[in-house]
């Protein structure tokens, strides 16, 4: 028959107990909702998942305080005993909801690994979800600690917290690999995107009643797109006739492959499958909007 060794609480923002992890031994866990007479329910349906001690983590994190990140209640109570913040999530590795992150919004994350491949998993999955909001990320692999051993091993083999702040201040910062920083990179250029589309947008609206305004528009918009290729620097057009070639400022370009349309006055590119009007080129090279690209093409400034 297992034995219950410890009750970990896990409390929301206002200090209420949302659930409990309970320890059994031979070990295994098990997480329960309260039942509202002092038991606990074995049912977690609906029930909402917090990090272990947040409002500690909370006050912490908003102080720009650090918070050290275990694998576990026990070591997250070890290192509170010890004066530090700390959290973990039920259920151990594997078991950090990304959505975690956001509480340790502004806090210096320290996350200290389980000496193992699941300890390790874990730990980049911790740094993933703080990396938009930590004030820093620390991955810290303790020096000395057997295999699968834990910070409270560590700490059992003589060390303190100076040592441990010590080697977590010696550790070089996280940060994501060269998948994920490629990722945040095009969402960051989606979102500029939009926002110079939407940015496009209300210029546009905001000057179709405007007669001078109109003119000029039809002005710039006579330019044609062989000039303004020459005047954003794209270089002399290649060939003849009606589709001339420059190089595509917008793609690693080798061969000129940017197709000038003299009649229509359009762009269009292949290799990036892209294209627009004149004026549209030159938005993109500037980047500029289109009330700005019109008013620089006609005034030339
Ligand atoms: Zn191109």
């Amino acid at each position: 028959m297992a034995e219950i060794v410890a009750v970990y609480e896990y409390h929301d923002e206002q200090d209420v107990l949302v659930y409990a992890s309970v320890r059994f031994e031979p070990k295994a866990f098990r997480q329960g909702r309260p039942d509202g007479t002092g038991g606990l329910i074995w049912d977690m349906t609906g029930v909402r998942r917090v990090p272990y001690r947040l409002p500690d983590v909370i006050a912490a994190a908003r102080a720009g305080q650090a918070v050290f990140v275990c694998e576990g209640e026990k070591d997250v109570d070890r290192l509170v005993s010890l004066g530090l913040t700390a959290t973990t999530n039920a259920g151990g590795a594997g078991k950090w909801p990304p959505e975690f992150g956001e509480y340790l919004r502004g806090a210096h994350v320290v996350i200290l690994p389980d000496n193992d491949g699941p300890g390790r998993e874990h730990a980049q999955t911790v740094a993933r979800s703080v990396h938009d909001v930590a004030a820093s990320i620390k991955v810290v692999e303790l020096p000395g600690l057997p295999a699968k051993g834990d910070v409270s091993d560590w700490l059992d083999a003589g060390h303190d917290v100076q040592e441990l702040f010590a080697v977590a201040r010696a550790a070089s910062g996280w940060s994501p690999n060269a998948v994920e920083q490629w990722r945040k990179r095009q969402e960051q250029l989606r979102r500029k995107l939009a926002r110079s589309r939407a940015k496009r947008k209300q210029e546009h609206e905001r000057v179709t009643d405007d007669q001078e305004w109109r003119r000029r528009v039809d002005r710039a918009k006579a330019i044609p797109i062989a000039q303004i290729a020459v005047m954003l620097g794209l270089g002399t057009p290649q060939g003849n006739g009606k589709r001339r070639f420059v190089r595509c400022p917008f793609h690693q370009d080798e061969h000129p492959s940017l197709g000038l349309l003299d009649g229509e006055n359009v762009w269009y590119c292949h290799p990036c499958g892209e294209g627009g009007t004149a004026i549209g080129l030159y938005e993109r090279v500037k980047g500029v909007g289109f009330a700005d690209a019109v008013q620089q093409l006609t005034t030339g400034r």
